[in-house]
């Protein structure tokens, strides 16, 4: 007798941090607890160019950036903040704004009200407040600003920035140990101390908790990785997730997924940020795209839908399968500002584009709707499988715009038809 058991299907653990909420005007965003893990993406404009930031901010947020970071570093950008909410609320862009603050946050909350209050969150490094005595005079000014404002926070702790006094007394302290711990583990506990410290003292100031949100970011997989364990399970407060300086193109790109999908696997991370270095011309979106891909192929989210397609090999000798993938993922791309509205739950589309009879007819009906091109010697026609069952079949040089109508019509049929009888 057999004595297997059925395997479960893998699906990241329940996160158990406490829920904050980000206002801006009449809208609200919640994050942590159950609330959708969030992407976050951050401007590289001058933010003292109030339209120019507002512009790259407008293109953040319609690639499905749900917060946007913006550097405040100067009385300039400061007077700019308000200005980009209101150029933002113009053009209908509803998305929060956050101040990333180092060295002189504390003058600019106190000398720039207008600034404090456009802002939906404040970043705050402790790292970067000051040193000795006026580190937690520092602080403690832009703690009073987010009270006033009622304003939520992040404490956002840097590998590359920490706090130097918290680094040598844990230092010595460390050398009082027998045997000492390395480097590493020192420099772990001072990113997590200096994190959770200051949240505690935020607190103390009158901070609710559920204001509060934590980040230790770190530019190693497995340091952060190992941070971020050690913090969730010290604190239930909503942690920020992101590999800094993650570096450029694919190395960038793969470092953070890697870090980024162990740590939401486990339950850990309630926003991201994949801290990408654009290529020369490159879109800055770029980093929103790849933080929605993450949250997708874990299964956390869902944002446009999703084309299977396989990589080709020596049985696909024409470009025709190529093209016409990366046609299909431009149009449902292109589709989805309108789509989003009018066909709710549409980002869950499963389209298969494949190459050839070995795999296509298989994956083409696990999809929603399927295409099987003809591979190197086969037949030159293309079935269509639509909910498992072949529908058509597909000939000649308007493959590729007849199989766009196809996922057209079957978006309006089911996804419409839902829309429809929510509405009645
Ligand atoms: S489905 Fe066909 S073309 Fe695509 S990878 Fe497999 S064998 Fe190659």
């Amino acid at each position: 007798m057999s004595s297997k058991i059925a395997i479960e299907s893998a699906m990241p653990a329940a996160r158990r941090s406490r829920q904050a909420r980000v206002v801006w005007g009449d809208s609200v965003l919640t994050v942590g607890g159950d609330a959708p893990v969030r992407v976050q993406s951050m401007t590289n404009t001058d933010t003292a160019d109030a339209i120019g930031t507002a512009i790259q901010v407008k293109e953040l947020a319609l690639a499905g950036s749900e917060m946007v970071r913006l550097t405040v570093n100067t009385p300039e950008a400061a007077q700019a903040v308000p200005h980009i909410r209101e150029q933002l609320d113009r053009m209908g862009i509803a998305v929060p704004l956050i101040g990333d603050f180092h060295y002189n946050g504390h003058r600019l909350l106190t000398d720039f009200p207008d600034c404090a209050q456009a802002l939906s969150k404040y970043r705050i490094n402790p790292g970067n407040v000051g040193k000795g005595d006026k580190h937690d005079k520092q602080f403690a000014l832009m703690i009073e600003a987010a009270l006033r404002w009622d304003k939520p926070v992040r404490i956002g702790v840097n590998w590359g920035s920490l706090d130097q006094e918290l680094l040598a007394s844990l230092m010595d302290e460390n050398s009082r140990r027998t045997p000492p711990w390395g480097v590493k583990p020192v420099m772990y506990e001072a990113l997590i101390s200096s994190a959770i410290e200051s949240a505690e003292r935020a607190v103390e100031m009158g901070m609710s908790r559920n204001q509060v949100l934590l980040s230790c970011k770190v530019s190693g997989v497995q340091d952060l990785v190992s941070v971020y364990r050690e913090l969730a399970r010290r604190c239930d407060y909503p942690l920020h997730l992101g590999l800094t300086e993650a570096g450029m193109g694919t190395k960038g790109a793969v470092a953070s997924t890697a870090a980024l999908a162990l740590l939401l696997q486990e339950g850990i991370g309630d926003t991201i940020r994949v801290s990408l270095t654009p290529q020369p011309g490159e879109s800055r979106t770029q980093e929103v795209l790849i933080a929605c891909e993450i949250l997708q192929a874990l299964e956390l989210r869902s944002f446009v839908p999703s084309v299977t397609a396989c990589p080709g090999c020596g049985r696909t000798t024409s470009t025709v399968f190529q093209e016409l993938t990366k046609q299909i993922e431009d149009f449902l791309r292109a589709q989805m500002p309108v789509w989003r509205d009018k066909y709710p739950g549409v980002e869950k589309l499963k389209v298969a584009v494949m190459g050839c009879i070995v795999n296509g007819p298989g994956e083409s009906k696990q999809a929603d709707i399927g295409i099987s091109l003809p591979g190197t010697g086969e037949a030159p026609a293309a079935p269509v499988f639509i909910d498992g069952e072949k529908r058509m079949t597909l000939r000649g040089d308007g493959i590729a715009q007849e199989f766009q109508k196809i996922v057209q019509t079957y978006v309006e049929t089911r996804f419409g038809a839902q829309h429809a009888a929510s509405a009645a």
